[in-house]
Formats: C-alpha cells, sequence, structure tokens
C-alpha cells in the first residue's frame, strides 16, 4: 500500500502535547482522517485516529465514559471505576481509547509515522500563521 498524500494542520497552541492532525491519502483512494501528531518524552510520534471506549450503566444501561464514578444518567455508583484518578499515564489513556484505523504490521506503522512526521516538519518550516484548522473540525 502506498502513501499518496499527507496534508498537516497545525494546532496552534504550542505548549500542548498535541502538534497536528494529519490527513493521509492511500493509494489515491482510501483516506484516514484525524491522525494526531503528539510531542513525547522521546520525539513526535503519531496516534491513529480512535474512539473513546464508553462502558454501559449496569442499572439504567447508559454508556459512560470509563472511569466514571457515577452514572451520568441515573447516579448509580459504577462498579469499573477501580483505577485512581490523576493518573494520567498514555497506556491508560490508550487502554481507554479503541484505534478506529491503524497499520497491523510494524513496518507500515514506522512507513507511516516517518511520511506523516516529514510532512509535518514540512508544514511547520512554512509557519504557523497558514493553519487550516479552523475548517477541519
Ligand atoms: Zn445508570
Amino acid at each position: 500500500m502506498e502513501i499518496t498524500e499527507v496534508r498537516v494542520f497545525l494546532k496552534d497552541s504550542p505548549d500542548k502535547k498535541l502538534k497536528a492532525y494529519a490527513t493521509v491519502t492511500f493509494d489515491n483512494a482510501f483516506v484516514v482522517r484525524n491522525i494526531k501528531i503528539i510531542e513525547g518524552t522521546s520525539g513526535l510520534f503519531i496516534a491513529m485516529p480512535s474512539r473513546k471506549i464508553k462502558q454501559p450503566c449496569p442499572k439504567c444501561g447508559f454508556k459512560n465514559e470509563a472511569r466514571s464514578k457515577y452514572c451520568n444518567q441515573c447516579g448509580a455508583q459504577l462498579p469499573f471505576a477501580s483505577r485512581p484518578v490523576g493518573e494520567a499515564s498514555l497506556s491508560n489513556a490508550q487502554a481507554e481509547h479503541k484505534d478506529i484505523a491503524h497499520p497491523i504490521t510494524q513496518s507500515f506503522r514506522e512507513c507511516l509515522q516517518k511520511r506523516v512526521l516529514e510532512a509535518y516538519e514540512q508544514e511547520k518550516a512554512k509557519g504557523a500563521g497558514s493553519s487550516s484548522y479552523s475548517d477541519f473540525k
């Protein structure tokens, strides 16, 4: 599979870990949006689009965000809030997110990450003033 286009949308806030979003086209036929470019402790990496995992309330069935203590709908105490809050390590965050689309081989993941980060560096070199993030929400 070939990456035919990478578009990068810089985020304005320089203090945040989230640096930019990328839209990647494969084989001129398939587009994945919302790939995040994140500054981690050992450099930049990409995060594939993901959704938050929700857990249903045992009493009313309302889908609450993972790690909620009480149901947002009926107020019942939820049984799965065992982990301490505030310990927002990356592994915890990842445990609550499920990737929607992602490479399944290490080699393609590295290839994709390299291309996206190259496009990010190019976009950054052009200057952050011309960000088109506003039409990307
Ligand atoms: Zn409930």
